[in-house]
């Protein structure tokens, strides 16, 4: 059986601008479980950003309720249970890549040997050679399998990675997403993609559509039947 990992009913938030309010997420309700591959595509603007953080704890429901059965409470679930990545650059600039990836490892105080963690992370996204190197050195593309070294580094039970292929050119973005399906094909971790990439979207099982902040979840693509 499957862990429930999240569960939302009819979650929505609503953003306050100015005398006028936006919906980015209306009345959501959907269920993650171990080992989904999710594709969560729709027009910029969808809310698709929003729903992300809304699953990671990040940010709380302004209605609904959503709940996290099979991790805990939304505090306790960054970063090591789920991991974000965010869409735009996340490094920090004066740590080294090696360091970046060490962050949240040494923030979770997990035990183990973070250096080897590390440097397994590193090479899962062929980062090997960069772990002394400085953010600042980097392309956009090595930033963002830094990124996503650093999300799968802690082995979270799931991972949220939010358009990871939007600044790459196609055969990058599938090489990152070969790397990140290869890695989890081990584990019984959840992945959810943001993504407009209708490539990235068929490799996934499963396709939820975002449009003006609602969500239609479940259509199946042809990897998952
Ligand atoms: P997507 O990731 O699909 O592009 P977002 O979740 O970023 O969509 O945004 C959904 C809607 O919510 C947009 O209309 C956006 O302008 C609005 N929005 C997102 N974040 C904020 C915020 N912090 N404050 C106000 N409005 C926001
Ligand atoms: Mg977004």
């Amino acid at each position: 059986m499957p862990d429930t990992l999240i569960e939302a009913q009819a979650i929505g938030r609503t953003y306050r601008q100015g005398m006028t309010s936006v919906d980015a997420v209306a009345a959501a309700t959907f269920r993650l479980q171990s080992g989904d591959r999710v594709a969560l595509v729709g027009r910029s603007g969808s809310g698709k950003s929003t729903l992300l953080h809304l699953m990671a704890g990040l940010e709380m429901p302004t209605s609904g309720t959503i709940a996290w059965p099979a991790l805990g409470s939304a505090e306790t679930l960054l970063p090591e249970k789920i991991a974000l990545v965010f869409q735009a650059p996340s490094l920090l600039d004066p740590l080294t890549v090696g360091e970046n990836v060490a962050l949240p490892l040494l923030l979770g105080k997990r035990p183990g040997d973070i250096d080897r963690a590390v440097r397994d992370a590193l090479a899962t996204f062929g980062l090997a050679d960069l772990a002394r190197k400085l953010p600042e050195e980097l392309s956009g593309g090595q930033m963002q399998r830094v990124a996503m070294a650093r999300a799968i580094a802690g082995r979270p039970r799931v991972v949220l990675a939010d358009e990871p292929t939007g600044q790459l050119d196609q055969p990058t973005g599938r090489a990152l997403l070969d790397a990140l399906l290869a890695h989890l094909a081990g584990t019984n971790a959840a992945l959810v993609v943001a993504t407009h990439d209708a490539l990235v979207a068929a490799r996934m099982e499963t396709v939820w559509q975002m449009a003006r902040g609602h969500l239609t979840e479940g259509a199946k693509t042809a990897e998952g039947t």
